[in-house]
């Protein structure tokens, strides 16, 4: 299932960019993978299943990432495998689109309202918020990481797992890491935004809602990463921050029907949220107009 949203959601986004009259800065040049020694199977193992479902991902050895990307230090790991129809994304730029698109086809958007679910009878009413009642056949519970709350408002049980990550920002260089670059074993990745700035972190931990920034993760993704692209050393970081996402605990989005009617979920989605959101809510609006759906009839 998941192979399948993203791979539309790929496709969405080239078609809605166009649609919404918006540019994503999607950015399709490559996805790397790699992981040490004890890790290698991991990227063996996933490379052979996504082969089987017709996704184009190849396994490389460190000197074939060397050649794609001179500067990394092909000593530090000994597995790899490369998508080429994979890259960046900028989050921002497809919230803003999305909506604009959505603005057009007459959708009203509440930015920065706060809504409270109201249930009755175990049937949906609508929300509130400081605006006002609106009345709703159905609420979709899609608050990510605020999902659990919203949930339980509802009175449906929720236990997706909060997990924290931290990001940073190096300052700008002339474009040239063209892929993204995710290190399995030391939970790393790294990309260069069109502006030259290197964006990277350190893959999160369950933490709990906390979006503070930490000394602690600067030290360590300083060293993970120039142990991996000793180039960077001496550069210095513009700004940090950290963001939180749930995490649902089969690894699947949660999406579909509750026992509470009306309530719908859609949270869930990890960190692939950017990755495969677009089409699951596609396939949601779906399964919501009686069609086939991959999340059930
Ligand atoms: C540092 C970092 C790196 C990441 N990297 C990747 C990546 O490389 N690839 C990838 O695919 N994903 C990545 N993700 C994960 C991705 O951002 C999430 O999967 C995605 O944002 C989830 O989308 P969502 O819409 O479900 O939740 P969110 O984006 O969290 O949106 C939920 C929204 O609901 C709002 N909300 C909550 N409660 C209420 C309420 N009661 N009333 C009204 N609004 C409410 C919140 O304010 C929020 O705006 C990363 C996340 C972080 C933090």
């Amino acid at each position: 299932m998941l192979v399948k949203l993203a791979t539309r959601n790929l496709k969405l986004y080239d078609n809605l960019q166009a649609e919404a009259g918006f540019n994503f800065l999607l950015r399709k040049s490559g996805y790397v993978k790699i992981a040490k020694e004890e890790d290698a199977e991991v990227i063996e193992r996933e490379t052979r299943f996504l082969r089987k479902q017709g996704v184009e991902v190849e396994l490389m050895q460190p000197e074939d990432v060397g050649l794609l990307f001179p500067d990394i230090n092909v000593e530090a790991f000994s597995a790899a495998s490369y998508f080429a129809d994979g890259g960046v994304v900028f989050p921002w730029p497809v919230i803003w689109g999305l909506a604009k698109g959505c603005r057009k086809l007459g959708v009203r958007i509440y930015d920065y309202t706060p809504a409270n679910v109201v249930v009755e009878n175990r049937k949906v009413k609508g929300v509130k918020t400081p605006e006002g009642f609106h009345r709703a056949d159905y609420v979709i519970n899609a608050a990510g990481a605020w999902s659990n709350e919203v949930s339980r408002e509802a009175g449906v049980d929720l236990n997706n797992r909060i997990v924290r990550e931290e990001i940073c920002v190096i300052e700008s260089l002339k474009p040239y890491i063209d892929p993204y670059i995710i290190d399995i074993s030391r939970g790393l990745y790294v990309s260069q935004s069109m502006r030259g700035e290197i964006v990277g972190g350190i893959v999160g931990e369950v933490n709990g809602i906390n979006m503070k920034s930490s000394l602690d993760f600067l030290v360590r993704y300083a060293r993970s990463v120039t142990q991996l692209i000793p180039k960077l050393r001496g550069l210095s970081v513009l700004r940090q921050w950290a963001g939180i996402y749930d995490v649902s605990r089969d690894n699947r989005p949660v999406a579909g029907f509750t026992n509470v009617e009306g309530f719908v979920q859609l949270n869930g989605f990890g960190r692939q949220g950017m990755s495969i959101g677009v089409a699951a809510g596609e396939e949601l609006a779906k399964l919501l107009f009686g069609k086939r759906s991959l999340f059930g009839d």
